[in-house]
């Protein structure tokens, strides 16, 4: 167990970050405040957020920066984000975002941003096969022989084929991505905060270069 670390985790879909925040969140004992997952719950419980985003995310397209921005402002002033810190994954995705998140944790600052480095053929290929559990979040490669239904072996949710994980819609997120999040490269690398980790290997290789780059910060 290592002490705790404010971390944001940037990277195409389907680069790896899911399956890293989890191995991230035990190690470092942080909360994992993915920003997809909690939208997604939104739409599963029918809540006035959920109901304002379904179209948006399923059509792949990004949702208002004032939404996000309330969202994330009320999760990590939750008394586990304030003690212990968190990674951040999907947010900020956008220069405002990171703006308005820079503003709300002057006393609480980021530690790092990982840039999850991936090419893009390597993520379509990734997000084809990618199923992710309803329930905690584990994402999964679906094999020739994919089980139907699918039960989650970590905490026995339904592992499904996203809704936004279409030819159209991936592509569309990924032309997004370099649009709108790619500033967010250059933006944290001004301010002296950003470290690109090669997301090109296995789960463990990748894992091992992000905590050395945490540990080296923090
Ligand atoms: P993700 O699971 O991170 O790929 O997010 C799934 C979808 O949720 C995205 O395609 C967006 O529609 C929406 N979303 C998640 N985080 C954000 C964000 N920070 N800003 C805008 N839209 C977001």
């Amino acid at each position: 167990m290592t002490s705790g670390a404010r971390l944001v985790i940037l990277g195409r879909q389907g680069a790896g970050k899911g399956t890293q925040c989890v191995r991230l969140s035990r190690h470092f004992v942080v909360p994992h405040i993915s920003t997809g997952d909690m939208l997604r719950a939104a739409v599963r419980e029918d809540t006035e957020v959920g109901v304002a985003v379904k179209e948006i995310m399923d059509s792949g397209g990004l949702v208002g920066d004032s939404t996000m921005v309330a969202l994330v402002r009320k999760r990590v002033n939750l008394d586990d984000a304030r003690t212990r810190g968190y990674i951040l994954d999907g947010f900020p995705r956008t220069v405002v975002q990171a703006q308005a998140f820079d503003e709300m944790s002057t006393d609480q600052p980021l530690d790092v941003v990982l840039d999850l480095v991936v090419p893009r053929d390597l993520v379509l290929q990734r997000l084809s096969s990618r199923r992710v559990c309803r329930d905690c979040g584990t994402n999964f490669t679906a094999p020739a022989d994919e089980p139907r239904p699918w039960t989650c072996e970590n905490c026995g949710g339904d592992v499904v084929h996203r809704a936004d994980d279409t030819p159209d819609a991936i592509n569309r997120r990924l032309d997004l991505y370099e649009s709108q999040t790619a500033p967010l490269i250059e933006f944290y690398g001004l301010t002296g905060r950003l470290v690109e980790i090669d997301g090109v290997g296995s789960p463990d290789e990748v894992f091992l270069r992000a905590t050395s780059a945490v540990d080296a910060r923090c």
